[in-house]
């Protein structure tokens, strides 16, 4: 052979290469390029099953989100109860731990050409009393409690006069970021609007010039039609594993009535999403092993609210796979697994 190149059949990689070649795809919700690379998709390190609920106790003395410890969390904000009961059933509270500062504090030792602080409000959504109670096992009040706590949130802290863009995500395992196992989620509202979120509005918009349409119920439609990628479908929501996933095992839960903000999701819309949800992380629990994932909420900043372009929906992200050189020294997102087969393994 003249070519310096290894070719598949020179490979000292131990796996099989997939019979389907690589592929480049453009994710049109940013811009972002992936490289759908299958082959790798069976390497080790592919599921992470450190992060299986099953094991842990419904109660855990030591853990300061379990119930009788609310004095070792910061003050109470919000507190949800079942209709009927006297213990809360969400809890929420400022995080003990912002990644943002309280606003007006002062930048201390700031560096560079315009050093400015990171001020905002970060809060902790305490999900459940129950230390081992994950997203997959809650009924239908339970999720309405959760939901109802991140829309009140949301309206409370977009009331903020400083406030520019609020996100709710939650971190489930430690290689998803999260640092408790009690199950929680975060909220922070931001005091400005990060470059990745802007990036994502000036490209819904450039697609709404361009198509005369919202790129998102445009996805939607493309994928009803197409079929291959849809994991689960309901009323209110279609469940697919995007066509230019930028990671393996991503899921989009998307919201069938166009509507800029998680705000104005309606009662009907929310019960819907109270029973997706917990279905589709059990699929993924049985799928992956129990996997970290991270879910977050992608809704409009706050004064885009009315922007037609946009259309809020949730992200699940697995983690199956670690992000490597390629990835970080390109900006190219690596994905090794097909959304088609994704989806194929998330069916119910
Ligand atoms: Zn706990
Ligand atoms: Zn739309």
């Amino acid at each position: 052979m003249s070519s310096e190149e290894p070719s598949a059949a020179t490979s000292r990689d131990p796996q099989p290469v997939h019979a389907r070649g690589a592929e480049l795809r453009t994710d049109p919700l940013t811009g972002q390029q992936v490289i759908m690379a299958p082959g790798r998709s069976l390497r080790p390190h592919a599921f992470d099953p450190e992060a299986k609920g099953e094991s842990a106790p419904a109660y855990v003395e030591t853990c300061p989100l379990c119930p009788g410890n609310e004095h070792q969390t910061p003050p109470t904000i919000l507190t949800l109860t079942r209709p009927g009961s006297q213990t809360w059933a969400v809890r929420v509270v400022s995080n003990l731990y912002p990644i943002v500062s309280a606003p007006g504090s002062k930048l201390e030792n700031g560096e560079g050409p315009a050093p400015s602080a990171a001020t905002g409000v970060h809060e902790l959504v305490i999900e459940t009393p129950e230390h081992n109670r994950d997203l997959p096992d809650r009924d239908a009040e339970e999720m309405r409690l959760l939901l109802e706590a991140f829309a009140q949130r949301l309206s409370h802290l977009e009331g903020r006069r400083a406030t520019k863009h609020v996100v709710i995500f939650k971190n489930h395992g430690a290689e998803a970021g999260a640092s408790l196992q009690h199950p929680h989620s975060q909220i922070a509202a931001l005091d400005f609007v990060p470059l990745e979120v802007r990036r994502r509005v000036r490209a819904a918009r450039r697609y709404l010039e361009a198509n005369a349409s919202c790129v998102v119920c445009d996805i939607v439609r493309h994928e009803t039609e197409a079929r291959t990628r849809i994991v689960r479908e309901s009323d209110e929501f279609l469940v697919f594993a995007p066509y230019a996933s930028l990671t393996a095992g991503q899921v989009l839960v998307v919201p069938r009535i166009h509507a800029p903000s998680f705000g104005t999701a309606s009662r009907v819309q929310r019960e819907d999403l109270g029973r997706v949800l917990p279905a589709l992380l059990g699929r993924v629990r049985d799928a992956f092993a129990g996997p970290s994932y991270n879910l977050v909420l992608h809704t409009a900043p706050k004064r885009s609210r009315n922007d037609a372009a946009l259309h809020w929906y949730w992200e699940l992200t697995p983690r199956l796979t670690r992000t490597g050189g390629l990835e970080l020294g390109t900006g190219l997102a690596i994905n090794t697994m097909l959304p088609e087969d994704v989806a194929a393994l998330l069916r119910p």
